[in-house]
């Protein structure tokens, strides 16, 4: 805990604390703290964070509807991409589209997990009392 963390409390919900929270998912990092790392590995979960302790796996089950939705999102963008591309064979498309798929869903896994993260981090706060909160 440092001073800026202190001084941001009395602003948990502010839009400021909400893009700092999500940026932190982004870049893998503990939503409450954005000291401690959420991942041990590409895309092994640290059980809590090293640095405050909050606890990721707790969280884990509630991140799968945002992985599957942001995992169809992904998909569609490809299928987009291919139709505007115009492959000049279908296997060339087929081919293009199963390696779009796998690249760009496997490479933002990660981030997804840890956006998916910061979003229900964000949620606790603005809609339960979280007991976790009084850092
Ligand atoms: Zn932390």
């Amino acid at each position: 805990m440092n001073g800026d963390d202190h001084a941001q409390q009395h602003h948990d919900t502010s839009p400021q604390t909400w893009r700092r929270v999500i940026w932190r998912g982004l870049c893998r990092r503990c939503p409450r703290c954005g000291v401690g790392r959420m991942f041990k590995s590409w895309y092994t979960l640290e059980g809590t964070c090293t640095s405050c302790g909050l606890e990721y796996e707790s969280r884990d089950g509630d991140t799968w509807a945002f992985m599957y939705v942001t995992t169809a999102g992904l998909t569609g963008v490809i299928i987009i991409a291919m139709l505007l591309l115009k492959p000049p064979s279908i296997m060339m498309g087929r081919l293009f589209v199963a390696v779009a798929a796998i690249v760009v869903v496997f490479l933002t896994l990660p981030y997804r997990k840890g956006m998916a993260i910061a979003l229900h981090f964000i949620s606790e706060r603005v809609w339960q009392d979280d007991p976790d909160a009084d850092n």
